[in-house]
């Protein structure tokens, strides 16, 4: 078997020990003689996978107990409606910044709930900064701040949390478990699994239980943080297998020491790629030096009519999904903690070689 390095955005690489663990258990876990995906979500064996699971998770991201964690179905993407339905309480405004594709789903969404006030945004630098902390308009009666830390897209992130009196939510979908972070200052935290975390199907929320309680009296019983709380995720069938590899994600990143050493790993990562294209006339990247993404790296050559060479050469050689988003073209480098530095020595030598022979 030959795996190659996938630097997909999204379903993105696993870590190959977890793929074989899950290839061991696939027919039979653990000698009970059936396979997590034919077990009943409320036999003890899956709620032992889903317990540990949970606390796997909040050791790792260090949360504190004032926290529910659940594990829903319907992507990121639900909860940009999930968001407003649960938070809003009373009030009818919400802050939200946008800084790119993912932050403009987010307000599209939660405008048709609320009055929708777009504090900040970098939408005349094309989303290749982030917007000035001093000059946010900040609404005191506004229910929440919404933002994006890592957008996926430009490979725009935030290496700071804004520092607000209304409860932050924020959409972790592709940073969340790329390095430490104080959960504390988040009101609600959520992140599709299919970058970070594991298969896609898999939603998880970080919701401060003081939060709960308040859903709009509409709110879909499947959208409801307290409903979800008060079942331990499990009001419905959640998604058993998706919780499952999650646990084993989880684990995998124990074993290598956690968030802290996964930091490490991803800043080198991060930092060797982006040398490799500052240094270069061929290679571009647009995004102010102080807010490029560790984990979504896009660039651009120097003649867009070589994008299809580079991209069928970089597959001959097995380095997988690096062409850059629909809406914005180029490459794009995706190099979550299941990329190894391997990988991503890989992509640089082929650049280096591919420039040489094409600039
Ligand atoms: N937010 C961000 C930052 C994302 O990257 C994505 C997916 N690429 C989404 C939301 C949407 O996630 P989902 O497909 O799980 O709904």
């Amino acid at each position: 078997m030959t795996r190659c390095y996938n630097f997909c955005a999204g379903p993105a690489a696993l870590p190959e020990e977890v793929l074989q663990q899950a290839q061991r258990d696939l027919c039979d876990w653990q000698g009970k003689g059936l396979s997590v995906m034919e077990m009943s979500h409320r036999s003890a064996e899956f709620v032992g996978i889903a317990e540990q699971a949970e606390a796997d998770l909040r050791e790792l991201l260090a949360v504190p107990d004032d926290y529910a964690c659940l594990f829903l179905q319907g992507g990121a993407s639900s909860q940009f409606s999930a968001v407003p339905l649960n938070l809003l309480g009373s009030a009818s405004k919400a802050d939200y910044v946008n800084t790119g594709q993912w932050s403009k789903k987010a307000i599209a969404e939660a405008k048709r709930y609320c009055d929708v006030s777009v504090v900040a945004s970098s939408e005349t630098t094309n989303f290749t900064t982030i917007p000035d902390f001093e000059n946010w308009e900040l609404r005191s009666d506004a229910a929440y701040l919404h933002y994006t830390p890592n957008e996926t897209i430009g490979g725009l992130e935030f290496h700071w949390v804004p520092d607000v009196d209304v409860p932050l939510a924020a959409d972790m979908s592709s940073t969340i478990l790329s390095r430490p972070f104080d959960v504390s200052k988040f009101g609600v935290i959520y992140a599709g699994a299919q970058k970070n975390i594991g298969p896609a199907g898999l939603t998880i929320i970080l919701v401060r239980k003081e939060l709960l309680g308040k859903a709009h009296p509409l709110t879909p019983a499947m959208l409801n943080y307290q409903t979800q709380a008060d079942g331990d995720s499990m009001y419905n069938t959640p998604p058993t297998f998706a919780w499952y590899l999650a646990g084993l994600v989880f684990k995998w990143l124990k074993e290598r020491g956690g968030l802290n050493a996964m930091a490490e790993v991803n800043q080198r990562k991060a930092k060797a790629l982006y040398n490799a294209i500052d240094t270069s006339h061929f290679y571009a990247n647009p995004v102010e030096l102080q807010s490029r993404s560790w984990m979504n790296i896009p660039f651009t050559l120097a003649n867009s009519d070589l994008d299809k060479l580079f991209l069928s050469e970089a597959e001959e050689r097995g380095l997988l999904n690096l062409k850059g988003h629909r809406s914005v073209g180029g490459m794009r480098a995706s190099v979550y903690n299941a990329v190894s530095e391997q990988a991503v020595a890989t992509l640089i030598d082929f650049m280096h070689d591919f420039e040489k022979r094409n600039a």
